[in-house]
């Protein structure tokens, strides 16, 4: 592995089993999915409320600072969430829980309905302090408003401040992992 900078700066990384030569480039957008399927995430479903109500399966989420508290999250700009949270000025964030598989599929098949008739088949109620549906059964839920947004390439940030935070019952992850969907078994944490 190389790294930029003067020789004399350059960190180095001993990879016991080298891997062959690649062709393809990082910045060719097949080589970026490659390597980012072997980042392992949770998944959510962002949803706005009101009268642009939606919802989106994503798992480019992540906590950014507990003082205040915020996290983000990318979303397309082709995708109608993108509109969606920028109406509404806010959003929530359901951390979906290891049987709630279908839910993601759902959210990601831009064939469900749109508006607030996308939830008739789920289980949700309003967020208390943004309206926003909040998916039962699932691990936890955010609601944020929308603090700042970023765009960046066919994406953009969607910086918020946390507003409102709860856990459920449920207690196990649903994973993505190398395009495919995984239960978290914490009869396996590792030791080592
Ligand atoms: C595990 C997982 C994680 C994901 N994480 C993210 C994430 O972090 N951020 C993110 O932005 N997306 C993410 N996605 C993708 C996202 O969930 C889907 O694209 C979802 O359908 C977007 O919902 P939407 O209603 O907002 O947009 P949609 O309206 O469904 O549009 C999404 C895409 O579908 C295309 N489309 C719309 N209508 C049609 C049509 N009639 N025919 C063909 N194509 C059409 C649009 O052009 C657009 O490119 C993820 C998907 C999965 C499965």
């Amino acid at each position: 592995m190389t790294f930029g900078g003067e020789p004399s700066e350059r960190p180095v990384v001993t990879r016991l089993n080298p891997p062959p030569p690649r062709r393809t480039r990082l910045s060719e957008q097949a080589g970026l999915r490659e390597v980012m399927a072997r980042f392992a995430t949770g998944i959510t479903v962002l949803t706005a409320g009101g009268e642009h109500g939606h919802g989106m399966t994503a798992n480019a989420f992540s906590s950014v600072s507990l003082e205040p508290p915020m996290v983000l999250c990318c979303v397309s700009r082709a995708a109608r969430m993108h509109a969606a949270i920028e109406a509404a000025g806010s959003f929530a964030v359901s951390i979906l829980a290891t049987d709630q598989r279908e839910l993601a599929r759902y959210f990601a098949d831009w064939r469900r309905p749109a508006g607030l008739a996308q939830f008739d088949p789920v289980d949700w109620e309003p967020g208390p302090r943004t309206g926003a549906p909040l998916l039962g059964g699932s691990l936890a839920w955010l609601e944020c408003e929308l603090s700042r947004s970023y765009e960046a390439g066919d994406h953009s940030i969607f910086l918020g401040e946390v507003v409102s935070s709860s856990c459920g019952v449920a207690q196990d992850a649903l994973v993505f992992y190398g395009g495919g969907y995984y239960h978290f078994d914490k009869q396996a944490r590792a030791t080592a």
